[in-house]
């Protein structure tokens, strides 16, 4: 089957979320590997898409659009919105931090 990167699911997560989703950052919670939900693999099965990770290959969500109404199933993904820390630029460097029922993270854009 081919496959997409997760650009192809910018669409149903602006549906989904009402904001860009695809430069977002989201842990694995299969092996822990963060990555930008651009660089994830897109099975595109209509009428939505399964999103699995690009390090280990596990499921991170699934995304249904029926009838007018967008569901996401986010069950592989362990955090979303991971920032990189100050000295960023290596892998090791990421940490998860927690993000408020606005959306808004604590210390980001000020
Ligand atoms: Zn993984």
């Amino acid at each position: 089957m081919d496959t997409l990167d997760g650009n192809a699911i910018g669409g149903l997560l602006y549906e989904a979320f009402g904001e860009e989703m695809t430069g977002f950052m989201a842990a694995c919670a299969a092996c822990g590997g963060v990555a930008a939900i651009a660089e994830s693999v897109v099975y595109p099965c209509l009428p939505g898409a399964v999103v699995r990770c690009r390090s280990c290959g596990a499921l991170l969500m699934v995304i249904t659009h029926i009838h007018g109404v967008s569901c996401v199933d986010l069950q592989g993904v362990a955090a979303l919105n991971v920032l990189p820390l100050p000295n960023a630029g290596q892998q090791a460097g990421w940490r998860p931090v927690k993000v408020s029922a606005t959306g808004e993270v604590p210390g980001f854009g000020e």
